[in-house]
């Protein structure tokens, strides 16, 4: 009991950082959605996880709060025919994606993730009020890292675990599924609010492009892009989201070579004219200004 209510505050820690309200994990419910007869994605609270099933066992991306752990394997087994989860990717590093990879490691799941993102579990930066962060213990800690790209074979499916350095944060992975025509982009494509870039945690603004470019490359018109946060769109909806990017860069530079301070260059709106492309519901206008004007300002 006592270890459930210390994850259940550092969940919460992790959620105030997010700008969010603290959530009563006990009232959440984990919605599964079929995609096809071997693919499906989870939603609970933060970030989506998607799952490929069949007789070689479970392939999972990302593992949302800890206290939600054994609700999403309930979840899981209900799909799965009990077959046991083998392998976990985590897209990046944020608590709302890995926080329940201790739990889901000490049932014996291999978790993978790139190296950056391991160094980040496992010294994680303070939290908002200085406050020192949780490493994550080693049993939640990936125990296979990779630096390019693997792929997995299992289930009739071909999974390519794609690096995409420095974007939403420096570990950041998108996992296309072949046969499924699905790509999921973890959090540096989301299909509601602005653009994130963590740069505490080592995003950028010209990853996070080239990354975006990378997902429009890969997908077909009918793949699913399935985003860490928001509705499940399409190529076109990350193209769209691209131009909006680079669109706030263009106005953003122009304010910097003016000379112009980050809280002018915020109150100028410089986003303004690409509000009306940009679905509501997710990071602001100004934060991403903000990310955009430090990263300009800092080359
Ligand atoms: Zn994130």
């Amino acid at each position: 009991m006592k270890r459930y209510w210390i994850l259940a505050a550092l969940a919460t820690a992790a959620l105030t950082a997010f700008g969010q309200g603290a959530p009563d994990f006990s009232k959440v419910e984990i919605k599964t959605t079929k995609h096809s007869n071997n693919f499906y994605t989870l939603d609970g609270q933060g970030g989506r996880i998607g799952i490929l099933t069949g007789p070689d066992g479970v392939f999972m991306v990302d593992s949302q709060f800890a206290p939600l752990s054994e609700k999403i394997n309930n979840a899981i087994k209900a799909v799965s025919g009990g077959a046991p989860i083998k392998f976990m990717i985590n897209t990046h590093v944020h608590g709302d994606h890995t926080g329940g990879d201790e739990n889901f490691g000490k049932m014996g799941v291999t978790i993978f993730s790139r190296p950056q993102l391991r160094n980040r579990l496992a010294h994680p930066n303070p939290g908002p009020n200085g406050q020192p962060g949780r490493p994550m213990p080693a049993a939640g800690l990936p125990l296979v890292t990779y630096t390019g790209s693997l792929t997995f074979n299992m289930n009739g499916e071909e999974v390519r675990v794609i690096g995409i350095p420095r974007a939403h944060t420096d570990g950041d992975t998108i996992i296309y599924f072949v046969t499924n025509d699905v790509i999921m982009t973890g959090d540096f494509f989301r299909s509601v609010g602005y653009p994130n870039i963590d740069r505490a945690n080592g995003g950028s603004l010209r990853g996070m492009s080239d990354g975006l470019a990378r997902v429009v490359a890969l997908a077909g018109p009918n793949t699913k892009v399935v985003p860490g946060h928001g509705p499940i769109t399409d190529r076109a909806a990350v193209m769209a989201h691209r131009d909006v990017l680079l669109g706030v860069q263009r106005k953003v530079s122009d304010l910097v070579k003016q000379g112009k301070s980050e809280t002018d260059t915020v109150a100028a709106k410089p986003a303004g004219e690409f509000n009306s492309r940009v679905p509501e519901g997710g990071p602001t206008e100004d934060r991403f200004v903000g990310q955009v004007f430090q990263e300009l300002k800092a080359n």
